[in-house]
Parts: C-alpha cells; structure tokens; sequence
C-alpha cells in the first residue's frame, strides 16, 4: 500500500519528532492540507440550519418587495404641505400590512398606513401618526417633513439578481431566516464530514459501567460528541480502545474506513502504552505531533488512507483546547466553510496574577465580564491542571498568552479568546 504524501510543515524541515511547531505554524499546515469534502446535499430550509451553502444564492425578488411604509402614520404628497404653518389633508382611507390601498392619494389627500403597508399610488412621504391631529375625515400636519421620510423603497435591502449568501458560508440563524425572506425553500450544502472518534486507555470505563480500582470515566468522547455535534458534523462514536497495539490498529483500520476524519483521545505521549503515535507511522502517515502550546503538547496530526487523523492528549482540558484551536478550523474547512479562522482576540485588564514560563503558548481558563465601570476584565478560573475538566465549564474564555511571555502581573492587559467566538 502506498502512504500518500504529506507536506513538510513550515520551519519543521519535516524533523516532526525533534523540533516543536508554534501554534500558527501547525494552524497554517493542517488548514493547508484540507479541502472541502466532495459531496452535496440538497435540504429543506430549516434542516440546513449550521450546514455550509455549496450555492451561491441569488435573489429572484426585490426586498422588500414593494415600497412601504416604515411607521404607523400617513402616506401623503410632499409637495402638498406648506413651508410654514399646518397643512389639513382630506383622509380618504385605510390601508393595513398586506391589504394595499387600491385607490390614489391625489392633491391635498393622504392614507393611513400601518407599518408595512404598500405606499399608496401618489404617496411619496410618511408622517408619524404621532405627529399629526387627525379628525375623523382630515388630518393636520405641520411643517418640516422631507419628501421620502419613513418610506422604505422596493428594493433597498436586496436587489433581485444580486447575490444574497455565498457559497461557503455557514447557515447560522439570520441567514435562514434572510433564505426565508427570498422565498428559498431549498438550499445545497456540503455534505457533513463523518468524524469517527474513540478514546484510548485500559483505565477508562463507560457511562453506566461499574469503576474498579484505578479506573475513571471516559469523559472525552462526550466532549468530543458535543464539540462535532455543535460544529455540524457527523459524530460516528467508536467507544473505548484498550492499550494494546492490535486493539488500536484494528480500530485504526475500521476508522478510517468509515470516515473522512478519524480522531482519538490519549496514547500519543511518550509514556509505556502510548501507541497511537507508532500505529499512526505504521499505517498512514505523521504531519507532526509536538506543538509549543500549554495544554495540548503532544498532538499527533496526519493522514490513515483518504481520513484525516488527530491524536488529541489525553487530559480533558487539552481535548479541548486542541479541538478547539486545530481540528474545528480543519472541520470547518473540510465542510466547505469559507471563513474558518476565530473570531478576532480580545484586550482585556487581568485582575489575577498568572503564572506562565515561556516557551510555550498558553490557553488558560478565565472569566470576562464587565467591571462596576464598564470595562472588559478577566479573570482565571485557579487551577490551570489540564485534568481539571471543570476549569473549562467555570471559563468562558481563554487568556491566550504568547510563546515567549513570562508571569503576568495582575492589573496587565492580556489577548482573550472569547468561547462565544470559537464553540
Ligand atoms: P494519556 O495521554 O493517555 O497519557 O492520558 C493523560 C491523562 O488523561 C491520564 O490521566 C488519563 O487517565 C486521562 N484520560 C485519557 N483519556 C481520557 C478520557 N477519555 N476521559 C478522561 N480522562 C482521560
Ligand atoms: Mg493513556
């Protein structure tokens, strides 16, 4: 069997095993080797919610549709009220969103309009109704409107014939509903990516199996569910793989069989039972699998046939963060999402001191919020231990602190990631 060919990471001189990738490099490379999965499917409006569009959609209307009225009020002639002093216009009817008013609004005539409602036929201007004195058959209205005021034209949000969403963007709840306002009923997107994951252990037991001594739950694959489930993708869970080379190279082999990307928890330190590194060698191929980043060191990226593969750590939090930082991004691409960076960092004032050696990049777990004045402030969560699974529920940020930075005094600005941006 051949292994197909992986590109050497930048600055990595392809020595993966010596040399460690900062965060940015191993973000550039894995995003470098994805494309877009092949496939579409074509869906109903409300099941393409968080799906990627493979169209460009064009609208075939304008919107709105028709010239209406953006207030409650009435729909008169501009050139009909005086300069200085009211003006008494003759009421001469009615109209209500979705009931056009059939007749024309002539000289020293108006309409009541709703907000919503066609302009009627000769109208060019909406008067507040709070703002005139309306009798039962004519209204007064005072001087100082401009021709076209509270008038929205046909047309002014979207122009038929223009583009309305690209291909490549993602259905989030504004653009179905903008889908909606077209008259889409069916949009195509990319088919999901099929991620198989399973984690590795002889310690870890399932939910609603009984622990004997030294044995723990099996958290990650429940993060790992949540996190596939919420990006969009299609979570195929292959359960717990004991430490044991045949086990994990026949779980290998049945992943990527199935999958467009495999990933694993655990086994890919330096440790006795780690396996997954070597398995990886054995039967793919190794991108890199040391990165300058705190949690989340040891992380094994590479390619089993056809399937992506990540080696994610072990440890709850590093799960987590190297999810987060490289497979989403590498996810979001290969479900044919243009835009897959974060959202831009946050300066926020830390009113904690943090401990940190350079060396490394650091994604420890914190709080923003507001301070009594106003200004962004964060805080961490205490304990950094990348076992400590809770620091991540507490937090709804990292600080992101640079490769090279040492201790943070307290009262220092910092970059936070907002998870807001990133979950
Ligand atoms: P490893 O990378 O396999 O050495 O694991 C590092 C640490 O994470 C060890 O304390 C493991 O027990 C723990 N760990 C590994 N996998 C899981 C998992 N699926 N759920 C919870 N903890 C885990
Ligand atoms: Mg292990």
């Amino acid at each position: 069997m051949t292994k197909p060919a992986l590109s050497d990471p930048a600055g990595c001189g392809g020595d993966h095993a010596k040399q460690a990738l900062t965060v940015a490099q191993a973000q550039a490379y894995i995003l470098n080797d994805c494309v877009p999965v092949r496939g579409t499917e074509r869906l109903a409006l409300r099941a393409a919610l968080e799906r990627v569009l493979a169209e460009d959609v064009v609208s075939p209307v304008d919107v709105p549709a028709h010239t209406n009225s953006a207030m409650d009020g009435y729909a008169l002639r501009a050139a009909d009220l005086s300069e200085d002093g009211t003006t008494e216009l003759a009421l001469i009817g009615t109209t209500l969103a979705g009931h056009p008013f059939t007749g024309r609004v002539g000289k020293g005539q108006c309409v009541r309009v709703m907000t919503g409602s066609p302009l009627p036929d000769g109208a060019d201007t909406v008067v507040m109704q709070e703002q005139v004195d309306a009798g039962a058959s004519a209204v007064r209205v005072a001087e100082d409107h401009q021709r076209g005021d509270n008038v929205r034209l046909a047309g002014e949000d979207l122009r038929r014939g223009a583009i309305v969403l690209e291909s490549g963007a993602r259905i989030h709840p504004p653009a179905l509903g903008l889908l909606a306002s077209i008259g889409r009923a069916e949009v195509t997107v990319h088919r999901r990516p099929r991620v198989a994951f399973f984690s590795t252990g002889d310690e870890l037991r399932s939910v609603g199996q009984r622990l004997a001594p030294g044995q723990i739950y099996d958290s990650n694959r429940y993060t790992l569910y949540a996190m596939l489930r919420r990006l969009g993708a299609d979570p195929v869970d292959m359960g717990v793989v004991p430490d044991n080379r045949d086990a994990i190279e026949s779980a290998f082999h049945e992943a990527a069989a199935c999958a467009d990307v495999v990933i694993t928890s655990g086994g890919v330190s330096v440790g006795a039972a780690d396996y997954v590194k070597e398995t990886l060698e054995k039967l793919g191929q190794v991108g890199f699998w040391q990165i300058a980043m705190k949690p989340g060191r040891p992380l094994a990226f590479g390619q089993i046939g056809d399937a992506r593969f990540f080696g994610l750590p072990g440890n709850p939090v590093s799960v987590m963060v190297t999810f987060y930082q490289f497979a989403a991004p590498a996810l979001r691409r290969l479900m044919g999402e243009t835009n897959v960076r974060p959202a831009a960092f946050l300066r926020a004032r830390c009113t904690t001191p943090l401990n940190k050696r350079p060396g490394r990049t650091e994604y420890q777990r914190a709080i923003l919020e507001p301070d009594d004045d106003g200004e962004l402030v964060v805080r961490s969560t205490g304990s950094q231990g990348s076992g400590v699974l809770r620091s991540m529920g507490q937090a709804n940020c990292f600080i992101v602190l640079a490769r090279d930075s040492g201790n943070v005094e307290a009262g220092s600005r910092v970059d936070v990631q907002p998870f807001f941006g990133i979950m």
